[in-house]
């Protein structure tokens, strides 16, 4: 790793993949950023780096993508936020051709290390029944019982990632990932999670004059939510470090949805009206991410408060959705 060779960021159409593959050219490596998304879908395109268009649930393009690389990061997965997974169990489950593809392809290339895109999904939901949480540590995701689908899936691409390490020698690394949020993401359409949607429903109550906002369960559920920035930090660290067991890569700022909307509002300057619906998809309960490995093992972890990431967020949210309104208006003059 010592020397900038080529890298494949596979997903990097997507939100964390978009600004990985940023983090990558600035620090000087080759990067061929792969998606299946068309390109003008992809949140980000860098101009730096080989982008190409590729279904990476077929072993024939997954051998055709890391032909030639060092190393490879994989973020591609069908994915969203909770009404996402809780709807679409089975989409999310087929995201297990991509990392077994992508291992096998790396495995015949000769890659010299992989990265995995696990989630927190994947700890026991018995463990996260209750607002007031006991964060999660690592060794807490056995015995299994993870998020039906998604949870599921991400659980056993990580495993795949320890056995192709253990019998076939492809170094491999994985970060069980805890809600990231931040710039050139998915804000709408149903695949957006918590922190977006938020941004989303006050700059519309704000552009539309309309304060009432609705907010999915009591709002009284806990999680903690890390920014993009802090993300990207630990996906270089975690990939350059010589642990080649899962580890947690998230905030331990933990919140209820309810401040969560208050940090928003208090960025946007809105006083919302809050409408609880109690029917919509909460996930679990409460959720944190337990920090003492990450901080023995690396020295480090996600520092940026959600005030400071928000804010940006939010900045970038409120510009979306203000564009988008603006393109309607001129559609209809
Ligand atoms: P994202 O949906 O923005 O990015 C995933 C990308 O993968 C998308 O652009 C999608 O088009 C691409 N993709 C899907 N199927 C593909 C295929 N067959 N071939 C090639 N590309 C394909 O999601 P994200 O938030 O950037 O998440 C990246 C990774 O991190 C995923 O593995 C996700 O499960 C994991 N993760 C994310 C979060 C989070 O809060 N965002 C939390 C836990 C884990």
């Amino acid at each position: 790793m010592s020397s900038r060779g080529i890298v494949v960021v596979a997903g990097g159409g997507g939100f964390i993949g978009g600004h990985l593959v940023a983090r990558l050219l600035a620090d000087g490596y080759h990067v061929s950023s792969v998606d299946i998304k068309p390109l003008d879908e992809w949140f980000q395109v860098h101009t730096g780096a080989e982008n190409r268009v590729a279904d990476l649930s077929s072993l024939a393009e997954a051998r055709a993508a890391v032909a030639g690389a060092d190393v490879v990061y994989n973020l591609a997965a069908d994915m969203g936020g909770i009404g996402f997974i809780e709807n679409f169990k089975a989409q999310c489950m087929l995201s297990v051709l991509i990392n077994t593809h992508l291992l096998l392809a790396s495995r015949a290339a000769g890659i010299q290390r992989y990265f995995y895109a696990s989630s927190a999904c994947i700890y026991p939901a018995g463990r996260q029944d209750s607002p007031e949480v006991v964060p999660l540590a690592e060794q807490m995701a056995y015995p299994a019982m993870p998020e039906d689908g998604y949870g599921w899936e991400k659980l056993f691409s990580e495993r795949m990632c320890r056995h192709f390490t253990e019998d076939f020698a492809l170094p491999t690394r994985v970060a069980r990932f805890h809600n990231v949020y931040g710039p050139h993401g998915t804000w709408r359409g149903g695949r957006e999670k918590a922190p977006a949607a938020i941004c989303r429903k006050v700059a519309e109550a704000i552009l539309l004059d309309n304060s009432t906002i609705d907010i999915w369960g009591d709002g009284l559920q806990t999680r903690s939510f890390m920014y993009i920035e802090d993300c990207v930090e630990g996906i270089v660290r975690i990939m350059n470090s010589d642990i080649d067991e899962p580890l947690n890569l998230g905030s331990s700022e933990l919140v209820t949805i309810r401040q969560l909307v208050d940090i928003v509002s208090g960025i946007a300057g809105l006083q919302p009206n809050c409408r609880y619906q109690l029917d919509a998809p909460q996930g679990v309960r409460g959720r944190n991410s337990d920090n003492t490995l990450i901080r023995a093992r690396l020295g480090w972890e996600p520092t940026t408060s959600l005030v400071d990431g928000l804010a940006e967020t939010y900045a970038w949210v409120y510009k979306e959705v203000s564009d988008a309104y603006a393109a309607r208006v001129g559609q209809c003059a």
